[in-house]
């Protein structure tokens, strides 16, 4: 099997310090937040920026975290093109800091309270221009049509293979993270792909597991999960010691940036 690509995604757009004291907002906190992640077995950060607080677009605020986080380690960095409600420009602001990756949700999908509308005209335009500056999009999937309209972008040029994926399984309105659901969505995807599962909230860890043994890789992290276990409340670093500890004691070795740079063939 190939080593573990362990990604985390420390901030995301939904959690709040009331919620979670530990989660890093600032580019500072966030720098210093992946770099302890880094330290133990990440190799991936998927990043969203904050301004007081708040989700945002702006450029200037991917770039201080990109600048915090390079000047510690050489992770690669994955910027999310993510944003409920925001138009295409805004969303893909970020990309022009050219990322050695960034998020590609290949559908829309009802999120608990609201909807995650990704038209195919903003779908296409994202890829469009991941594909003009050279980043290779992590194709996030919801939904099994995801990754039909992902190969249906591979078709039309705008991506090209191997594509990896993210399995999104366990919020409310999507797939529930079950092994049936994980399974079909891995016997979907064209072969020689990558693949990756976020499980959210208390899905984390089962969904995981699982992806280590099936060999796939994992995604933690509190944009997904803020808490370690019931009644328990997790920060990044712990999550990155729990599922490297698990991958070793079944013998699923941890990837390096470089390695895991490698395994999804970025160049
Ligand atoms: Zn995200």
């Amino acid at each position: 099997m190939e080593k573990l690509i362990v990604t985390v995604a420390p901030t995301g757009s939904v959690p709040a310090r009331k919620d979670n004291p530990s989660l890093p907002l600032t580019p500072e906190e966030i720098g210093r937040d992946v770099y302890e992640c880094f330290r133990a077995g990440a190799s991936v950060v998927h990043i969203h920026a904050r301004k007081n607080g708040m989700p945002t677009s702006d450029v200037s605020a991917f770039s201080e975290i990109v600048s915090e986080i390079k000047e510690r380690c050489d992770v690669i960095i994955q910027i999310s093109t993510g944003g409920r409600g925001r138009e295409g420009e805004e969303r893909a602001s970020g990309l022009a800091l050219k990322p050695e990756m960034a998020s590609l949700t290949c559908g829309s999908v009802n999120f608990p309270t609201i909807a995650y509308v990704n038209e195919p005209s903003l779908i296409e335009f994202l890829s469009e221009r991941m594909r003009n500056l050279g980043i290779k999009p992590e194709i996030e999937v919801f939904d099994t049509s995801m990754i039909q309209n992902a190969i249906t972008l591979q078709e039309k040029g705008l991506i090209a293979p191997p594509l990896h994926f993210n399995f999104v399984l366990g919020l409310r309105g999507a797939l529930p993270a079950t092994p049936k659901n994980l399974l079909h969505l891995v016997e979907s995807i064209p072969l020689g792909s990558t693949w990756t599962v976020s499980g959210i909230e208390r899905h984390q860890l089962p969904m995981n597991v699982l992806s280590i043994i099936m060999g796939g890789h994992v995604r933690v992290g509190l944009e997904d999960n803020i808490y370690y276990a019931k009644d328990t409340l997790a920060t990044n670093v712990m999550l990155v010691q729990r599922i490297v500890r698990v991958a070793r004691e079944v013998g699923r070795e941890v990837a390096t940036p470089q390695e895991a740079r490698r395994i999804l063939n970025l160049r």
